[in-house]
């Protein structure tokens, strides 16, 4: 008997108003950097801490959705390659297999290995400001993003939110039992709020994997999460909430 929620009396949010595109951009992830200047940035700020493509692996975690390869494909040019940590919401599923398998490519030359995770969740948001929407290629109608996300606020809408493992959707089930107590399923969060939600979870669950798989003395490693955006026009950008560096164990702030 699956595992049923009250209905819910909230509406779902669907935030949009007369905002343009930049402003609602702005509103929701100030600072935000347009992707190619985050690669290039992030990479910048990591060199004096001695971690750069020839000695460092790139462990990068996105959404499934197409619509994120520029931004996967960005990194993989810029770090020589990335091992994909990625599932259905960027979550992080992989577990402590899939670290190992990651930290025993990375190059270690002179005795020392050095990780550097990227975890970003997404969000589009269309040229009216409407949060969700994005316009992909040779579909007619407008689409959206996350799916994986907006499936699940559709779900508390109705009372219908399955908390069960499901064996035929195991990333969906797994998403909503992480979702499950980081929010009170009574009221209905937008969907930026369940984004950000989203990615602390995901920052959550990538330092709690890193503690139980690297070994700080043998190992630097930097870390930035945060959300990545689909503008209009193919544009994407970064919202960084967190990025540090641990350097012989000596955690510092980046961004
Ligand atoms: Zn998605």
């Amino acid at each position: 008997m699956p595992t049923q929620l009250s209905p819910i009396t909230s509406p779902i949010e669907t935030p949009s108003g007369p905002f343009n595109f930049k402003e609602t951009l702005d509103r929701n992830f100030p600072n935000a950097y347009p992707c190619d200047a985050f690669v290039e940035y992030s990479q910048f700020r990591l060199r004096p801490f001695g971690i750069e493509q020839k000695n460092s692996i790139a462990c990068v975690s996105v959404c499934r959705d197409e619509i994120t390869t520029p931004f996967m494909n960005r990194l993989h040019n810029a770090w020589n390659g990335a091992f994909d940590f990625s599932s259905l919401a960027g979550m992080l599923y992989l577990g402590v297999t899939g670290f190992q398998a990651a930290h025993h490519h990375a190059p270690n030359f002179d005795g020392r290995e050095r990780y550097v995770y990227f975890a970003f969740p997404h969000i589009a948001i269309d040229e009216h400001g409407t949060l969700g929407n994005c316009r992909r290629s040779g579909r007619q109608a407008m689409s959206q993003a996350c799916g994986a996300l907006l499936k699940i606020l559709e779900s508390c809408s109705e009372g219908a939110l399955s908390l069960d493992l499901d064996q035929d959707d195991l990333e969906q089930s797994l998403l909503k039992q992480r979702l499950f107590g980081k929010f009170d399923f009574a009221e209905i969060p937008d969907l930026v709020t369940l984004t950000k939600i989203t990615q602390e979870i995901i920052k959550e669950d990538l330092e709690r994997m890193i503690h139980l798989t690297v070994n700080p003395s043998t190992t630097d490693y930097a870390v930035f999460t945060g959300v990545q955006i689909h503008g209009p026009a193919n544009k994407d950008w970064v919202w960084v909430e967190t990025s540090y560096v641990v350097v012989d164990g000596v955690r510092k702030p980046l961004l």
